[in-house]
């Protein structure tokens, strides 16, 4: 009897042990997976979530593309993601449309429901961020701020509003490829020329507006950054050939 009864308190012992080692090994696990993500996130870069800022036709798109290819964040392209919306006749492309075909700015509560729902899955937490296009006011940086979508990096490409238009006004895409080329700086193969499209706000017209919105509303965000001390700001000379810029770029993201 006494055997039996020191048999079920060592067995109880043992239950005790196993369960206290699994939760270890539950706990040890999760601790594990919060590293791996962590590592992860900092396994390319220490610089987590990244806003490239400029005027339209300063180059974001060409370099957020190579910070993708060689460090991996997700990269979201408010402009892009307006466009699809667009494209899909969905209510917020509805919405968005007029204001984007006029080369004004889509309200900032619009954008910010809209990043919201985009930054703050599991890709972007786990592999970084790169916000392009947004913020564009100042109501826009603080929601993100907010959202605890603070940057710590913010790359500013700087070009005088002459070359801009310049390179805005000859930029065509290709409807079967989505590759974007220039009329005098990047010029397609002649057997595709046909069947490129222009940008409806990509006209003389438009940029001004859009450029006009750039200076009034964008540009004090740079000081928004600068001012939290917090954000470090890496100004850039946007009238650089690509590589340049992007060897910069790259080694700030290195560090
Ligand atoms: P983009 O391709 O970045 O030049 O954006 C094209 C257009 O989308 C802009 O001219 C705006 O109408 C709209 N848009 C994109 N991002 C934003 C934003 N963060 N805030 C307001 N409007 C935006």
């Amino acid at each position: 009897m006494k055997v039996m009864r020191l048999n079920r308190v060592f067995n109880k012992n043992l239950n005790k042990q196993k369960l206290l080692l699994a939760g270890g090994l539950v706990l040890a696990g999760g601790f594990c997976y919060y590293l791996n993500e962590e590592a992860e996130a900092s396994d390319k870069s220490k610089y987590h979530g990244i806003v490239i800022f400029g005027a339209p036709g300063s180059g974001k798109g060409t370099q957020s593309e190579l910070i993708v290819q060689n460090f991996g964040h997700v990269h979201f392209s408010t402009g892009d993601i307006l466009r699809a919306e667009v494209r899909n006749g969905t209510e917020l492309g509805k919405l968005a449309k007029g204001y984007m075909d006029a080369g004004g700015l889509v309200p900032d509560n619009v954008m910010i429901g809209m990043i919201s729902s985009h930054i703050k899955g599991p890709e972007p937490k786990k592999h970084g961020w790169l916000l392009d296009g947004m913020p564009r006011t100042a109501i826009q940086a603080s929601a993100l701020d907010e959202m605890g979508c603070q940057p710590n990096l913010v790359i500013s490409l700087n070009v005088p509003d002459e070359v801009l238009l310049e390179r805005i006004c000859g930029r065509r895409e290709d409807p079967v490829t989505k590759k974007i080329y220039h009329m005098t700086f990047n010029p397609p193969p002649s057997d595709i020329v046909g069947r490129l499209t222009q940008r409806s706000d990509d006209t003389p017209e438009k940029f001004k507006v859009r450029l006009q919105a750039f200076h009034d509303q964008s540009a004090p965000i740079i000081s928004h950054y600068e001012k939290q001390g917090k954000v470090q700001v890496l100004k850039l000379d946007g009238t650089k050939n690509k590589n340049e810029v992007f060897k910069i770029i790259s080694d700030k993201l290195k560090e």
